[in-house]
């Protein structure tokens, strides 16, 4: 079954087929996408409607994490709630037009020039450019809106635009009139920084990865005080066993960290992990928040012992169970002092 439209980004030329690995399912590889299973559907309006993001997003997402991968990923509701909670589906029109810049960055093609060409020689470059940007393939003037914004910030150049309803091309039968636009546009200067920024420091990331010791008696206080000064500072804190996921834990770290923008790592009962994340998101460049209660500061808490001399040195937050709101509002001084964009909200 060859040359079927890819029911999320739309393209035409997808391959699908069942196969015995997978035989409640049906497998496809699709140039944007990569390649994906779904259980079989009659209708693709009734299979669309059962997921709960919407076939442009999640497009968006496959282009994003699952293209050029050669293992097939299950599309099912429990993919798009790992899609929404991986924090990477942009929510506004800026939002997407960094996406947009991101995925140019990376994508490696064209030289350098890309064309944004709306009419029916040219459909599968264009759907790319809309998985890029998390747009609908057959709302294209979203797409040229969202280029027209990255040109107006200086991010991108556009060297030739002919936005219009009508659009003349020459085929093999002569000149046509299509409707449609012809933009040629290439990234600027500014623009290859910008994405370096972006891609180097999650600079626009409101998640914050929280390395603790998960323990009911020892760090349960301290993690509520800990999520509430980082909601009040405008982000989003993320703890790895809060979440239920399907991947290896370790896999749940390492991409946790990297969409995180800073990093609190609370040192409480010497946990070889705390310290590993911390170290793995300093490597990252990532700034990085130290606490600790204090007997395991001073070595009340176990057999004398401190922390390890190379964290020893750093300046850290210091807590006691029952001053939890000095705790708190400590940290939250120490994020608008060292974090960009921390503010406090209402
Ligand atoms: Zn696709």
């Amino acid at each position: 079954m060859n040359n079927q439209h890819c029911v999320f980004c739309g393209t035409d030329g997808v391959n699908g087929f069942c196969d015995d690995s997978a035989k409640d399912y049906s497998s496809y590889r699709c140039h944007n996408c990569g390649n994906y299973r779904t259980k079989p559907f009659v209708s693709t309006d009734n299979f669309l409607a059962d997921l709960p993001l919407s076939a442009h997003i999640i497009a968006g997402y496959l282009y994003e994490t699952n293209r050029g991968k050669e293992d097939f990923i299950v599309v099912n509701a429990d993919f798009c709630e790992q899609a929404e909670y991986a924090g990477k589906i942009p929510k506004t029109a800026m939002q997407q037009c960094e996406k947009l810049l991101i995925n140019l960055y990376t994508c490696n093609e064209s030289e350098g020039i890309f064309r944004l060409v709306k009419n029916s020689q040219f459909p599968e470059v264009s759907i790319r450019f809309a998985s890029m940007a998390y747009c609908k393939s057959n709302e294209l003037w979203v797409l040229h809106h969202l280029i027209t914004l990255l040109n107006d910030t200086g991010y991108i150049s556009v060297s030739n635009d002919t936005y219009q309803k009508t659009y003349t091309t020459t085929t093999s039968n002569g000149q046509r009139v299509l409707p449609g636009f012809n933009t040629e546009f290439r990234l600027t200067a500014k623009g290859y920084e910008r994405a370096e920024q972006l891609l180097s420091t999650n600079i626009d990331s409101k998640n914050v990865f929280v390395a603790m010791w998960f323990d009911k008696t020892e760090t349960d206080a301290a993690w509520e005080a800990i999520s509430n000064a980082v909601r009040q500072c405008g982000f989003e804190p993320f703890r790895v066993d809060k979440h239920e996921h399907n991947n290896y834990i370790c896999d749940e770290i390492i991409s946790g960290i990297k969409q995180s923008k800073f990093v609190i790592a609370d040192l409480t009962g010497y946990r070889g992990g705390v310290y590993w994340e911390a170290g793995y998101a300093k490597g990252l460049g990532r700034e990085v928040i130290l606490t600790c209660r204090k007997d395991w500061c001073n070595g009340e808490a176990k057999d004398n012992k401190r922390i390890h001399f190379d964290l020893e040195q750093i300046v850290r937050i210091e807590w006691t169970p029952d001053k939890l709101d000095e705790f708190e509002s400590s940290l939250k001084s120490r994020m608008i002092a060292t974090v960009d964009g921390a503010k406090l909200t209402d």
